[in-house]
């Protein structure tokens, strides 16, 4: 190993201390999407102690600083500073009952750990390119009835944080992302790397509207949202049969909003509903078939119907190729059991990583570290090296080696990137949402 490289391997060892005090922070203190005001001060802090000019407030809390000024290629390290609605996890944040219990917190310790070994001045000096160290806002798509509040105040367009920051242009100046995520399959490896596959999904949130009247007297002056959304429950479970197993569709609802009491008839029915799958097509495929049935409850109960479809994410796409330099990776990792992830193993939950995935190279890699399951009240972190410190190494020592020798390694991974779509079409496809006539 070059000294350099040794250089920030021990740079990151001897802050060691300051990083694991820094994640546990910002652990018991977890944030929802898009309201990570806390975390996001603490992360700018950080930052700022390392000499780097900081953007703040960048889709709400997003935060972002460049290793250098003026351009070249540039690669991201990306954290995500939300937090997950599971307030009985021992570590919740009584203000908000948010918990770390996806692990985020261990993404920011990644990206800060990079910054202090990146910005040591020979290290930075020997980059043929830039580093964007960016803390990005809501990843998960919870608190919908916020995020649709922010909508209507124009607060956001899209639900995400990455889809946000898209759109704001604050990705128009990286070429490529690296992020870092807590393992999502069970594995004996300390490290596994690259990306699986994942489903996209579209949120759906429909409105019945029926009408009143006494549940025992006159209910046949009134008009049942509730038995139109129920039939239309049952025409999605119909739909089933017409999805391909090859496409992993998952559509999964819950009403919200079922009635007020059980003698009024009621007039007023919500369900919220996700509809993911493994391509785009399928997922608009699937999704066309969610609306024709739900349509047709209220069409047979004669109930209004407001059909609200919002762009969720897009999945993640070439998962053999999300794989960092496995070299550098491998180095980083010392005498910890590196592997590569399965490609074909496909992942059915959703990231908005998928939408990053579209436009973009993306480096990923996940690490152990915790027991229990992520977004339950059983996660804890077991090894505070594993969660916290090496996922730095890694992330440090990966983007130096991309950019070192006039970023010959960053360039044959933009080279060998398949682009999906281009900034204007991805914008295209997410306002094609925003903008469908609504019933
Ligand atoms: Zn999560
Ligand atoms: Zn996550």
């Amino acid at each position: 190993m070059e000294e350099l490289e040794q250089r920030i391997l021990q740079t990151i060892d001897e802050r060691a201390g300051e990083l694991i005090a820094f994640a546990e922070d910002i652990y018991g203190h977890a944030e929802p999407g898009f309201q990570e005001v806390q975390t996001a001060e603490k992360v700018s802090r950080m930052l700022q102690s390392l000499g780097l000019t900081v953007r703040e407030k960048l889709a709400v809390t997003g935060v972002k600083a460049k290793l250098k000024q003026g351009g070249g290629i540039t690669i991201a390290a990306i954290g995500e500073l939300d937090g997950v609605n599971c307030p009985s996890h021992i570590h919740a944040n009584p203000a908000s009952g948010y918990s770390h219990t996806c692990g985020h917190h261990c993404q920011l310790a990644a990206m800060i750990g990079s910054a202090m070994a990146l910005t040591v001045p020979e290290v930075a000096e020997a980059m043929d390119g830039n580093v964007a160290f960016f803390a990005v806002p809501s990843e998960e798509y919870n608190d919908l009835e916020h995020k649709s509040w922010m909508m209507q105040k124009g607060i956001i367009r899209y639900g995400s944080g990455k889809s946000e920051l898209i759109r704001l242009g604050e990705f128009d100046d990286i070429n490529i992302s690296m992020v870092h995520h807590l393992h999502m399959v069970d594995t004996y490896y300390d490290v596994l790397l690259g990306m699986n596959s994942t489903n996209g999904f579209i949120m759906k949130l429909v409105n019945y509207t029926g009408k009143a009247a006494h549940g025992a007297i006159a209910p046949h002056k009134g008009i049942n949202a509730l038995n139109a959304a129920s039939l239309a429950l049952s025409a999605l479970a119909y739909q089933r049969e017409t999805f391909k197993e090859s496409d992993y569709v998952r559509v999964h609802a819950i009403i919200s909003e079922g009635g007020r009491m059980v003698n009024v008839v009621p007039d007023h029915v919500v369900v919220e509903c996700q509809v993911r799958a493994k391509t785009m097509s399928a997922m608009l495929d699937a999704n066309h078939k969610a609306n024709r049935s739900f349509e047709a409850g209220a069409h047979a109960i004669g109930a209004g119907i407001q059909i609200n479809d919002m762009p969720g994410y897009l999945p993640v796409l070439d998962a053999g190729n999300s794989r960092p330099l496995d070299a550098a990776a491998r180095a980083a990792a010392g005498g910890k059991k590196v592997s590569a992830i399965d490609p074909a193993l496909h992942n059915p939950a959703s990231t908005d990583v998928g939408d990053l995935c579209h436009l973009m190279p993306v480096l990923a890699f996940t690490t152990g570290g915790f027991k229990g399951s992520l977004h339950s009240a059983d996660f804890e972190i077991t090894d505070k090296y594993l969660a916290y410190v090496l996922p730095a190494k890694i992330m440090a020592l990966t983007i130096f080696n991309a950019l070192k020798n006039s970023a010959f390694e960053a360039r044959r991974i933009m080279d060998f990137y398949p682009q999906h779509l281009t900034k204007k079409e991805y914008l295209e496809y997410m306002d094609g949402f925003i903008n469908q006539d609504k019933k």
